[in-house]
């Protein structure tokens, strides 16, 4: 669903990603894991086709992206949610999940209730308005949006900043369950490390542009370098 095979990518000419092979197949979650500025970002930027590679092929559902303007990613099949969570604050969480929903009026439905079964919490909410949210709930109303457009590939980008570990838990658990439900490809950038090992399948360990350790999770949970790089500044 998603490959990159060396793969340089980075800002006005000059690559922050250098030589980057990385796979995610379908109903797979897979790490992005690293340091600060390790250019984990840079990387879900490429795959979602906002930056361009400066070498190497990237391949999203078999074509090469092709887009920078992400509004338009959600109709390929590909959901990225940024650190920016970019929730219309002003409209109310029932709004802002029915600007996502795509296709017939049944469709529709069928994704509403999807997405009512795997974020409960945010039901009680559907009157409030987004910016009035706490940060755990615009996470998953950020989350609850990608998935209402019924994304074949999931992009997920540090859904952890700023939210307590039990909540960081929870919204893995709901990733999970929606690999194996739907067999969506999720990539999911983190720097709670320990926590993503919990859920992911495998994960590449990133730093200074490049994977610097790749494996199962199972291997890379008793691996010292990886468990510490959660707790790295600066790459
Ligand atoms: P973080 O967890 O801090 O977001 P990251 O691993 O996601 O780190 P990136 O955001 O991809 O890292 O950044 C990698 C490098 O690219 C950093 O040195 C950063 O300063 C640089 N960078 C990021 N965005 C830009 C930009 N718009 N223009 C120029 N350089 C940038």
């Amino acid at each position: 669903m998603i490959t990159l095979e060396g793969v340089a990518a980075g800002y006005a000419g000059s690559a922050v990603v250098r030589d980057l092979s990385l796979e995610v197949r379908a109903g797979e979650v897979v790490g992005l894991l690293g340091p600060n500025g390790a250019g984990k970002t840079t990387t879900l930027l490429t795959i979602s086709g906002i930056l361009r590679p400066l070498a190497g092929t990237v391949t999203v559902l078999g074509q090469q992206p092709q887009t920078r303007f992400p509004h338009r990613l959600a109709r390929q099949g590909v959901a990225h949610v940024t650190e920016s969570r970019n929730l219309f604050y002003e409209l109310t969480v029932d709004e802002n999940l029915r600007i996502a929903l795509r296709g017939s009026k049944a469709d529709k439905q069928a994704r509403r209730d999807e997405v009512d079964e795997l974020f409960p919490a945010l039901r009680p909410l559907r009157k409030r308005k987004a910016g009035l949210l706490s940060g755990g709930e615009q996470q998953m109303l950020a989350m609850a949006r990608a998935l209402a457009s019924k994304p074949q590939v999931l992009l997920l980008d540090e859904m952890s900043l700023g939210l307590a570990p039990i909540i960081v838990e929870r919204l893995l658990a709901t990733v999970r369950e929606l690999a194996d439900r739907t067999g969506c490809a999720v990539l999911l950038v983190e720097q709670h490390v320990p926590l993503a090992l919990e859920v992911v399948d495998r994960a590449y360990v990133l730093a200074h542009g490049n994977v610097v350790l790749s494996g199962t999770a199972e291997e890379l949970r008793g691996n010292a370098q990886v468990l510490e790089s959660s707790y790295l500044g600066d790459s």
